[in-house]
């Protein structure tokens, strides 16, 4: 049966639900209908348009005495939260902190060109962790060495720290599934969003 999307009340997506859930959220008043032009319906207006639309994308709900049209996207009308979570410490996550870019001379690199760097070297206790981890490009890193930025006359162009924290919901669709059209600029207003909140 088809998913749909729960936005919180700033239309930022939060979660998937399944049909028998929205509407019931709908039935309750405590979420609208939300199309791709971003009108809103109430469970009454959703409800009559039901009655007269014949085609619907995620289909209808039948009781002997009406049709309900299911919603692809609802929005909740009290919930204003999003979760939040920690970046993980991955290489990936790192690179993209620092835009791809050496932390010393702030050129950007291929991804093979570039090293993770321990501010503090490990070997004399330097910690991985994002205060102390940013990305080098090879001449570099080969110029630090197993010294500190200061002992080997390096600046940091960019400071080691932690990237924002990110909007814990993704979409994890199984790949025989493809994002519903409608989806689309809810799932980009999801990326951006979590680049502005802090
Ligand atoms: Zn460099």
């Amino acid at each position: 049966m088809s998913e749909v999307l729960v936005l919180n009340k700033n239309y930022i997506a939060v979660s998937l639900t399944n049909w028998i859930r929205a509407i019931r959220l709908l039935y309750l008043d405590r979420a609208d209908v939300i199309d791709e032009e971003y009108k809103t319906y109430s469970f009454n207006d959703w409800f009559e348009l039901s009655q007269i639309i014949k085609e619907n994308k995620s289909g209808f709900v039948h009781t002997p005495k009406f049709k309900i049209a299911i919603p692809e996207i609802i929005v909740l009308k009290y919930y204003d939260k999003i979760q939040l979570e920690e970046p993980r410490l991955t290489r990936k996550n790192i690179y993209e902190n620092y835009e791809y870019r050496c932390c010393y001379c702030g050129k950007k690199f291929d991804t093979t060109k570039l090293n993770i760097d321990h501010v503090m070297p490990r070997s004399r206790g330097g910690k991985t962790e994002w205060t102390n981890v940013v990305t080098s490009c090879i001449s570099c890193n080969l110029k630090k060495g197993n010294k500190t930025p200061a002992e080997a006359g390096m600046k940091l162009i960019l400071s080691p720290h932690k990237p924002h924290r990110r909007v814990k919901f993704v979409l994890t669709l199984k790949s025989n599934k493809k994002i519903p059209s409608s989806w689309q600029r809810f799932v980009d207003t999801l990326y951006w969003n979590s680049e502005l909140e802090n």
